[in-house]
Formats: C-alpha cells, structure tokens, sequence
C-alpha cells in the first residue's frame, strides 16, 4: 500500500502506485488541458507531484514539448542563475564481492585489475587533483568489506582534507559508497563529508534483484532504505540517481520523484542532488545488452522534467557524457558536473598503461579541466568551485529554505567569482585566464546589490594579492 510517510521501501516506492502513474501519464499525454494545468502549477516553481511529472514525462504534443523545454530554461535560470559547479571523482578502491551486471567491477571479472589507492597514492592523486584547480571530490568504492571496509573510507577522507598543496585544498568530500549501517553513516557525518550518493540503479524491485545477482546489494529494501538511514546518521544532503538504461525510463522517473517525495514526508528534506548516468561500455559490459537504453533526445526531456518537477534540487552530469550532450542539458537544468576525470582507480598522478586500466566505464567526454573551464565560460556560464554551503552549515533542510525561497542567489553567484578568480589566479592557462577576468568583470557589473559588488571586488583584489578562500 502506497505511504510516502512509510520507512519500508515497498511502500513509499510501492509497484502498483508506480503502475497506476504510468497508466494515469499514458491516458492523460494528449490531455491538453490537463497538461495546461500542470504547466501552470509547475510555473509557480513550487515543484510536482510524480504523477503530474509524469504527464508531462509522457506528453507528445510538440508545442507542449517545447513549453516544457522553455520552463525547464527559466527554472534553472531563476534558481541557479549561469553558474555550474565542478568537481572530480576519485575512485579509491574497484574491490568489489557484489554481482551488478552492468558493472565491470563485479566480483565475477577476474581480468580487470584490482586495485586499492594506499594513503600515500590517495596523497598522490589528491596533488594531482589540486593542482588541476579541483576542490571538491566524489570518492567512489566498490562494496567489500574486507578490502574497503569504512575505516578505510574514514582514513582516506582525513587523508583527503589534510593535503595542502601550494595553494590547493579539498574542501569538500562527497561520497559515492555501497549502503551501510546507521553507525557508519554517523561515522561519514563526523568525518565531514557533504553529500551521501548512492544510485538505486532501478527502482523496479524484480528487475533489481535480477540485475544484482549476488553480494549485499542484492537486498533491495536494505539499499533503497539506505537514504532514511543516511539521514538518521545525521547526513542531510544526500543525492539520488538512478541508471538509465536498467529499466524503462518512465518507470524509473517516477519512482525516482516518489524518493524524493518520500524523503521530504518522513525526514522535512527532499534530496540534495539527483544524478542522472546513462549506462556505458565498460570492460566486460556491452551496453547494446541492455534493452532500455535511451536517445539523447529522451534523456534531455528527462532532465527538464527533473528540473520542474523538484526545481530546489541540484542535478548532476558526469563526463559519461559527450562534450555536445552535456551542453544540451546544462540550460535544461543541470547544476553540476564533474571535469578531467578518471573512472579508473588511480591515474591523475600518472596515466595509466591499458591492460592496468580498470575504470568503471568509459568516459566520453576527456577533456582536461581547463578546456571544460573556458568551454563553460565561453558559453556564458560561471564555472564554480565552491563549497561554502556546506562549510557554513547552510545543510539539509536549512539548504532548501533559502533555496526555496530563492536566496541561495545572495551566496553562491559572489562564491562562484571569488573560487573562479581562485581558479584563474593558480591554474589556468593563459587563454582561460583572459576569459575568465573578461566574465567576472562583465558579472560585477549586473550586481543589482552595488554594496555587494564593492565588497566583491575587495574580495577578488585580496586573491590577486594571495589570500585564498573568501566566502559568502
Ligand atoms: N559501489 C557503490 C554502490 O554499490 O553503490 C557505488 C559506487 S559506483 C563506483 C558508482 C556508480 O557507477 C554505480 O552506482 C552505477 O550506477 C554506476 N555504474 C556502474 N557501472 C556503470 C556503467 N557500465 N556505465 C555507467 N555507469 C555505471
């Protein structure tokens, strides 16, 4: 029976509710008035419901379709303005004892190499990562609780901040890790990272269990339950995603917007993010195998219905995807995405030979960080690199009201400038240099606020004088 309130995950993702959308979406995709209606709701940028989502998921009009488009426009526009954050993954460790099909770490591969980043490597890489102008990371590990057990996880997140680099930090860790326990959440919150990922992967529970044979991760209510148990560790960011491609997509969005939903009800916070990765080609993964893989110009409709439907909520895309699909939807609505990454486990410090690589797909978009940074400014975007939400306490359900209440402008468009400055000041070339200035001198001018702008300005002379890490 359908709860959103309910903590069992065969109630607040209940198969019948999700069934009975899918039918309501396909019954009502040429209803006009209908999805009039919901158009007019969405405009009030207070967010849908899954089942309006899903009606203009399924609508096929193509004046509609471009309504929806053009909305999905103005709501990142008005909550996040022209600025996208950056960050990089760091993959810590590809053991793995789980059995997820689509994955090449899973534990039948036994010609990928298996690797684990020792501290001094992790020290290595975090180098390497700082001196590409990164402050912010996701690490990612495969499930094995011998090999990658959470006192790992811990020592290498200390490992992480401690590195000082010239004038490089981390300054925020995200992390991308198997489900676990209340206590090892609590463990994560004391170690200071900011947002708990963790894909469902599919929501369709009997196709899940199909899709992860073997290993923990076969118990479907323990991992889509992970979440309420992130937040009853005290972690208040955490970030959604399913993978396209496992099951249909409509399905999945749904589902995915009943999470959301399920989060907001039981805990006062929906998610912090959503990711939205396409299955790849892996080492041993032909993604051609999986039947539910989706056009480019689905998944561009996906993402600006995400943006409608939960406009409070940040989304994400990674280098899964080419330079021109990811261009597509960063008007649509994507807040973040990460730059110069690798998916193999080590190999920012030094490139790795072939038959050592072991990344956990292939990336499409290779770009180095200061070809993506003068790619975004080119296109009218702030690329930022900053962190200080999190770091001010400005979390959770505290984040999402002055997001809300559309505030979250006041702090992060001066924090963009002031970590681009940053940026331009240690690490960019010369031609993404020359850009960069060009834009934060063009921003200053817009500041409505000229108090503002002033105090801006002083702030951005200070980095040009060598001070570092101003925030709003
Ligand atoms: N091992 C962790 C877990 O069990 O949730 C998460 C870390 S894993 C390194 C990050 C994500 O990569 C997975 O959740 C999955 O969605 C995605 N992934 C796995 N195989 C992929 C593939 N072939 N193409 C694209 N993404 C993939």
């Amino acid at each position: 029976m359908y709860n959103p309130k309910s903590n069992k995950a065969e109630e607040f993702i209940d198969n019948q509710e999700v069934l009975d959308t899918l039918e309501y979406a396909e019954n009502n995709k040429n209803n006009i008035e209908l999805v009039d209606k919901i158009l007019e709701k969405a405009k009030l940028r207070k967010g849908l419901t899954h089942r309006e989502a899903s009606v203009l998921l399924a609508c096929e009009n193509k004046e509609k379709n471009e309504e929806i488009f053009a909305l999905a426009k103005e709501i990142k526009q008005d909550y996040y303005g022209n600025r996208i954050v950056l960050f990089a993954p760091l993959y810590l460790s590809n053991y793995c004892v789980n059995g997820c099909v689509y994955c090449p770490y899973h534990a039948k591969n036994k010609h990928i190499p298996r690797k684990k980043l020792t501290q001094d490597e992790i020290k290595k890489e975090v180098i390497a990562l700082q001196d590409m102008g990164h402050k912010r990371l996701a690490i990612e590990t495969g499930e094995d609780p011998v090999n990658n057990p959470i006192e790992y996880v811990l020592e290498s997140i200390k490992t992480i901040y401690s590195i000082k680099h010239k004038n490089g930090a981390i300054r925020r860790v995200n992390v991308n890790i198997a489900a676990t326990t209340v206590e090892n959440y609590r463990k994560l919150k004391e170690a200071g990272i900011g947002t708990y990922i963790l894909f469902q992967e599919t929501y369709d529970k009997e196709r899940y269990e199909r899709l992860h044979p073997t290993g923990p991760k076969h118990n479907y209510a323990y991992h889509t339950e992970a979440m309420d148990r992130a937040m009853e560790g005290g972690i208040d960011d955490v970030g959604l995603g399913v993978l396209y491609g496992l099951s249909t997509y409509k399905y999945e969005f749904a589902a995915l917007l009943m999470h959301a939903e399920h989060l907001e009800a039981a805990h006062g916070v929906g998610p912090h993010t959503i990711s939205v990765p396409r299955i790849k080609k892996a080492d041993d993964i032909d993604p051609s195998t999986f039947e539910n893989g989706i056009d480019d110009d689905t998944f561009a409709k996906i993402v600006a219905c995400i943006r409608i439907a939960v406009p409070y909520t940040g989304m994400i895309i990674s280098t899964r995807e080419s330079k021109e699909c990811r261009e597509r939807v960063l008007e649509l609505g994507i807040s973040q995405i990460s730059g110069g990454s690798k998916t193999s486990v080590g190999g920012y410090y030094e490139p790795m030979a072939e038959k050592e690589e072991s990344a956990q797909f292939d990336v499409s978009d290779r770009r180095p960080l200061d070809e993506v940074m003068h790619w975004l400014i080119d296109l009218g975007y702030i690329p930022s690199f900053c962190t200080a939400c999190y770091r001010e306490g400005r979390t959770g359900d505290r984040f999402m009201a002055i997001c809300k209440d559309e505030q979250i402008h006041n702090f992060c468009h001066p924090n963009a400038l002031l970590t681009l400055k940053e940026y331009l000041e240690d690490y960019a070339s010369p031609e993404t240099k020359a850009a960069g200035e060009k834009l934060i001198s063009k921003e200053l001018e817009l500041f409505e606020n000229k108090k503002m702008a002033e105090d801006v300005s002083s702030k951005l002379k200070l980095i040009h004088s060598g001070k570092r890490d101003f925030r709003y």
